[in-house]
């Protein structure tokens, strides 16, 4: 057996590698540089954490996440591995107390926070004790074109350049051919050899709808499906938050906001309270969620459309790192595709850099009317070529395309006319008005009945025009006008659609048959006799771990207590051989485990 091997079974609790860890492992002990680009939840940290337990001295970890080393101390702790981290938060004793066990030898990995590096006492305390490995965490901070740069990062080329014999392993979750070529060539990282795992998330489900009554359709979403569950609700705004967290609680969720201009404490509490506790479901903005590695993240709501392919695949991507079921769902209508045209007519900066913001708003918009399958879509964006999923919305249930060339004409038309007759521009609302034929006064006192378009719709409901609108605007055959009212335009595409040269293709959402899941994704995924001690070992595991103030994942992860429940182990070998069951764990948790075990 490899000591790698040794490590894995011994440490970890765990029989295999996955996928190229193996590799990346041997190529890192081997005193070689690494470049790993692999999903969330593909298993990164073992790729730095077994080279650093099998190789001499102690593994330095670069990593952005201030504020969750404290949780990453405290797994690798659970496992009865040595680690210490040094960052700000740390008062001059506690440092002292982690530098003096650096300099004997006594820990197996260091979390640095990036900026230390530039402090030269940082530099002399890591020339005096003995490096086996640098790991480059979330390594796509060094791009200035992705969307988390962090200046910090720049300076990580010095590592190279004063340790030229210690080996090096960035890792990233995310990165688009472009975001690779730019990590490789500031952290010269040339000569190493790169890992690039498939992007696929097998186990979430993609789900992208169309937004009627959001909070209504998203308690939906959490009532029948992920009753008790852990997840992320993604908002565009600090409003929106606040106000859907609210909703969650009065409707008996228990849910915690979390946005920038919360209080440092309030939102360090709220985290903390995410991680700790079962079930909580963290309504934010996407100030939060990176280096969140909280396993059992069952779903991923967005309530406004992503504002790029990029961030929505990593904030989805938080779900199910545990590789069990999971969800990712977006709810998108016609107001988000308005709103964010005029953010980017009103934002600052040069033109280039609103017609990049465009661009990642018009890859968004094409994953969200998509008729093929989401993954396809999503992969392709990253590079990766694949078949279609079978675990996506248009997979399961495929949208219908029908010829829309007809109502675009009308819309286009009364667009047209509003402006050339009356040298007039309105929303969305009216034009839907005018087309259906409604007399609202708004109508009346603009004469606007007499338009010849009038009435001429009234073949779509209004949900149906709304969907219109929203996908010519997505098809850049409408757009809104930057007068930041979110009026209606047309645009040099528009004349193709008007002049019948142009044919336009639009997709109808097929109507969702409810689902009746009343237990929790996990355990829905269980046979049913298996349930009732799943359900038993997680109280047991929310109060073994609140006995210790470690979040519960840290105490067993749920794919572990899913074999637990599945094998009903009677000895402590039966249960040493399930994966996660490592030899620190087995001590301090076995016979507790058994006794919930024998109690069913
Ligand atoms: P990443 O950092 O790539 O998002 P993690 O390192 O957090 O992923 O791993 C995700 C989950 O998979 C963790 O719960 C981890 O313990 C588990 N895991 C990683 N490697 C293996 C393996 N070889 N066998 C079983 N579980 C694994
Ligand atoms: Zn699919």
């Amino acid at each position: 057996m490899t000591p790698a091997l040794s490590v894995l079974e011994k440490t970890f609790g765990y029989n295999s590698f996955r996928g190229q860890q193996a590799e990346i492992i041997q190529q890192v002990i081997d005193g070689g540089d690494a470049l790993v680009l692999m999903p969330t939840g593909g298993g990164k940290s073992l790729c730095y954490q077994i080279p650093a337990l099998v190789r001499n001295g102690t593994g330095i970890v670069i990593s952005p996440l201030i504020a969750l080393m404290q949780d990453q101390v405290d797994a690798l702790s659970a496992l009865g591995v040595r680690a210490a981290f040094l960052n700000s938060t740390q008062d001059g004793t506690e440092r002292m107390r982690v530098e003096a066990a650096f300099l004997a030898g006594e820990l197996d990995l260091l979390y640095l926070a990036p900026e230390r590096l530039s402090v030269s006492s940082t530099v002399e305390l890591l020339d005096r004790g003995r490096i086996a490995l640098f790991a480059i965490d979330e390594a796509h901070c060094v791009s200035q074109w992705g969307h988390d740069f962090r200046p910090d990062y720049l300076r990580l080329s010095m590592l190279h350049e004063h340790w030229p014999n210690v080996p090096r392993i960035a890792l990233t979750a995310t990165a688009t051919e472009v975001t690779h070529a730019e990590i490789t060539k500031r952290l010269d990282l040339g000569g190493a050899r790169h890992f690039v795992a498939s992007f696929d998330r097998p186990n979430i489900q993609y789900r992208i709808e169309s937004k009627n009554q959001p909070l209504q359709q998203l308690l939906t979403l959490l009532r029948t499906e992920h009753p008790g569950d852990a997840g992320i609700v993604y908002c565009l705004s600090r409003a929106s938050v606040e106000k859907t967290a609210d909703f969650l609680v009065e409707q008996g969720i228990p849910a915690l906001p979390y946005h920038a201009g919360l209080d440092t404490a309030v939102r360090q509490r709220n985290q903390s309270r995410f991680l700790r506790e079962d079930g909580i479901v963290m309504v934010a903005t996407i100030a939060f969620g990176m280096g969140i590695d909280k396993p059992d993240v069952r779903f991923v709501a967005h309530l406004d459309l992503p504002k790029s392919v990029e961030g929505y695949y990593q904030e989805t991507g938080r779900a199910g790192r545990d590789g069990l079921p999971s969800t990712a769902w977006l709810a998108y209508g016609l107001q988000d595709v308005v709103q964010q045209r005029r953010m980017i007519d009103q934002s600052e900066g040069d033109r280039a850099h609103r017609q990049r913001l465009t661009q990642h708003l018009d890859a968004m918009l094409a994953l969200c009317e998509t008729l093929e399958c989401r993954r396809v879509q999503l992969l392709a964006y990253f590079g990766q070529a694949s078949d279609p999923c079978g675990n996506c919305d248009t997979c399961l249930a495929p949208p219908e395309g029908w010829d829309g060339t007809i109502p675009a004409q009308k819309l286009l038309s009364t667009v047209v006319r509003l402006f050339r007759e009356r040298n007039q521009k309105f929303g969305a609302g009216h034009i839907i008005d005018i087309l259906v034929g409604k007399h609202t006064p708004r109508v009346t006192e603009n004469g606007h009945d007499t338009l010849t378009t009038f009435g001429i719709g009234a073949d779509l409901t209004d949900q149906e025009w709304r969907g219109v609108v929203r996908q010519l605007l997505a098809q850049g055959l409408l757009a809104v006008n930057s007068d930041g009212f979110g009026t209606l335009v047309i645009t040099d595409a528009s004349a193709g659609v008007l002049d019948g040269s142009r044919p336009v293709r639009l997709r109808r959402e097929p109507d969702r048959p409810a689902k009746a899941a009343k237990k929790s994704a996990v355990a829905s995924s269980l046979p049913g006799e298996a349930v009732p001690l799943f359900e038993r070992l997680r109280e047991w595991r929310a109060g073994a771990a609140r006995d210790q103030g470690v979040p519960a994942y840290i105490v067993f992860g749920d794919a572990t207590l899913r074999g637990i429940a599945l094998t009903r182990p009677a000895t402590l070998a039966e249960l040493a051989s399930i994966s996660g069951v490592g030899e620190k764990k087995l001590d301090t948790y076995g016979e507790q485990l058994l006794e919930v075990v024998a109690a069913g």
